[in-house]
């Protein structure tokens, strides 16, 4: 049987972190620089965590050093486990009963594409018992330009699965418009979901596969992308 690979985007398709990823983000800030400050106006929806540093660290005048980017890092990662249990982190609705029928199906394949650092990711899915769903996934680790992510995902699977998935065998499920042009890049199909900050048609209006006002009926889930997951003459 030839499988199909979802790969996932986290923050506002599987899960609100309750702005726990911002908040320790600042919280690292202060504990490894001393410095406070607002983050108006940083765009953190659908990019990549480095992207995010850097404007941090152009906004508080901090030095870009391999060290300083490093140290923030750990501080962020560090902060993140508290954070996200006093933040209202949430899975959305219908994501954890897709998961698990999508772990049982021997003809889907799940990952992760995210901008999320991996051990944020691990972090934040790890704080629902969600990290095993995905054995593998490309990380904002392997390039802070999410258009670059789908290639080093579709080795990581050939990797693990031991097959091919091509690009029309292959969904990205995200709730922005990087994700959708992030699919595009490399070719996959792409289920855009309205469960973030963008409404469901200014994602439409971007021309994504299928757009979803939520995952909260798993059934329209299966709908768009059950066609593609047996085998096609
Ligand atoms: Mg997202």
């Amino acid at each position: 049987m030839q499988k199909l690979l979802i790969l996932w985007d986290i923050d506002g398709t599987i899960l609100h972190s309750g702005g726990a990823g911002m908040k320790a983000l600042r919280a690292a800030l202060q504990s490894v620089f001393g410095v406070s400050g607002s983050f108006s106006g940083i765009e953190f929806a659908g990019r990549t965590d480095p992207w995010i540093i850097r404007q941090i660290f152009s906004r508080f005048a901090i030095e870009e050093t391999r060290e300083n980017v490093a140290s923030y890092i750990d501080g962020y990662i560090a902060a993140l486990p508290g954070i996200l249990a006093e933040s209202g982190a949430a899975v959305l609705p219908g994501v954890s009963e897709i998961l698990v029928r999508a772990a049982e199906h021997p003809g889907v394949a799940m990952g992760l594409l995210t901008g999320n650092l991996r051990r944020g990711a691990q972090a934040k899915l790890g704080f629902h018992g969600l990290w095993d769903y995905f054995p593998i996934g490309a990380f904002s680790d392997d390039s802070e330009v999410r258009n670059e992510l789908g290639p080093y995902a579709l080795r990581r699977a050939r990797g693990h699965w031991g097959v091919d998935f091509p690009a029309e065998r292959v969904w990205i499920v995200g709730d922005t418009p990087h994700d959708i042009l992030c699919a595009r890049a490399f070719g996959a199909r792409v289920l855009a979901v309205a469960t973030g900050g963008a409404s469901a048609s200014d994602l439409a209006a971007l021309g994504p596969d299928a757009v979803l006002e939520h995952l909260g009926d798993p059934a329209a889930f299966w709908r768009v992308v059950g066609p593609y997951y047996t085998q096609r003459p």
